[in-house]
């Protein structure tokens, strides 16, 4: 209780100067909602929904089922703002029932048929997901958002917008920034869908060619590498021209100092853990808007991730 007290009285996410950079939570299910809440999460950033498909014993659930499911969720947060993730099967995440490939077809699952692109194999699953959010937010005053994983270029989000717009969909569409030619073409994807949202744990997996569950080349999965710093830099600002969103739901979202520097770059909400959200609150309260970016800018001129976390670090501890 003392800690929703201190939560709650923490107010929305800003820096000290008054630029609002809304804190979000990641989710996997109505069962993290409460933690969300007592920790002053403003909305869900990222609600993952693969936990659904994991349960359902080789079959997608069924549209009522899910439509309850997301209900709970979104009710949990009237006036904020929820975002769908849909799902993102295949690779770290296999589901048998839509990516069935064995390794002698697929032999880099991770290069392969996941994310979006097993969805658009199988665009019943997507419709059915589709139909069971516009139902579940039907009459509630949540402000929902949809966006798909895995998106590689301005077809992928067409064809994601279009399957919204099929399902009868009110919500917004967006894009996950994932897959690097995402980010290096964010403005042609922006065409199609109204916001982007960094996923940083697999934007570093393939902008280092760097295996996520692979502990010997976690060095390349830090995301303070200088690379990935401008991959997120080009889809903010790529983002910002269109006059639309960009947050970021990765990990690297819920480290206090990449925090400041993120919101430097020009990302506009950052979701992360629940456990995370009162030191990133923190971090980013006691720093003003122009310190973030000369942060952001010192990070960005080193040439190495741990250079870069100095370089930030001495920035905002300086001042
Ligand atoms: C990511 O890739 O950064 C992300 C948020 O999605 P996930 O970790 O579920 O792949
Ligand atoms: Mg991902």
């Amino acid at each position: 209780e003392r800690r929703a007290a201190l939560a709650a009285a923490a107010g929305p996410g800003a820096t000290s100067d008054g630029h609002k950079i809304p804190l979000l939570a990641n989710i996997g299910g109505p069962a993290d909602v409460p933690a969300a809440l007592e920790a002053g999460a403003e909305g869900v950033g990222l609600f993952r929904t693969e936990f659904l498909f994991l349960e359902s014993d080789g079959r997608p659930p069924s549209e009522d089922m899910q439509a309850e499911v997301y209900r709970q969720v979104l009710q949990a947060f009237p006036e904020g703002r929820v975002v769908v993730r849909v799902l993102d099967a295949g690779a770290d995440k296999p589901l048998a029932f839509l990516t069935p490939a064995t390794p002698a077809e697929e032999p880099n699952p991770a290069l392969g048929v996941r994310g979006l692109r097993a969805l658009l194999d199988h665009p019943g699953v997507l419709l059915t997901q589709l139909r069971a959010l516009a139902r579940a937010a039907e009459g509630l005053p949540v402000y929902l958002e949809v966006m798909a994983p895995m998106v590689a270029d301005r077809a992928d989000a067409r064809a994601f917008a279009d399957a919204c717009r099929e399902a009868g969909l009110r919500a917004r569409a967006g894009a996950m920034v994932e897959i690097p030619s995402a980010a290096l073409r964010a403005r042609a994807v922006l065409q199609e869908v109204e916001f982007l949202s960094l996923g940083t744990n697999d934007l570093a997996q393939y902008a280092f060619a760097a295996d996520r569950q692979v502990g010997a080349v976690s060095r390349l999965q830090d995301p303070w590498q200088p690379a990935l710093l401008d991959l997120v830099a080009l889809a903010a600002e790529a983002a910002k021209a269109e006059g639309k969103s960009c947050g970021v739901c990765g990990e690297a979202a819920a480290d206090p100092l990449l925090a400041c520097v993120l919101t430097g770059l020009g990302v506009t909400s950052l979701s992360m853990a629940a456990s995370a959200l009162p030191y990133v609150r923190a971090a980013l309260a006691r720093h003003t808007l122009a310190q973030c970016e000369r942060a952001a800018a010192a990070a960005r001129a080193a040439e190495e991730a741990e250079e870069a976390r100095a370089a930030a670090h001495s920035v905002l501890s300086g001042e």
